[in-house]
């Protein structure tokens, strides 16, 4: 009769959002707030990232919050395969509406809500 649960080995079929929150708990910060992309184009991509940029130069690496993540938008490829793997400087985002269209005037009061606000190289959550 085995009714205890057994730790360790693969547990079945935990969601990215666990994953991501026990990563954050692991290292001693409560669940990264996703953004809600429910309803959107917009989708998470499920794997954890380590730190943003600092491709040229380690000592440039950002630190990012545990379980924050990259974004992916319908039709569109981030110049940077992985945010570990970034070299924008820019410090500045894009904002992407619902549709996964990009909002170039954040400003223009006839603009969509935004949804995201993405690195521009990676599509680092930013939001
Ligand atoms: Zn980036």
């Amino acid at each position: 009769m085995s009714t205890t649960t057994t730790a360790g080995t693969a547990t079945p079929a935990t969601s990215f959002a666990e994953r991501a929150a026990e990563f954050a708990r692991a290292r001693g910060y409560p669940p990264f707030e996703a953004p809600d992309l429910a309803g959107t184009a917009l989708r998470q991509r499920e794997e954890l990232v380590r730190w943003h940029g600092g491709a040229d130069d380690p000592f440039d690496r950002e630190w990012v919050y545990p379980g924050r993540t990259v974004i992916e938008v319908p039709g569109l490829t981030w110049p940077a395969a992985r945010p570990e793997e970034c070299s924008d400087d820019s410090g500045r985002g894009i904002w992407f509406a619902a549709d996964g269209s990009q909002i170039t005037d954040a400003t223009d009061p006839d603009a969509p809500d935004g949804i995201a606000l993405l690195c521009p190289q990676c599509g680092l959550d930013s939001t």
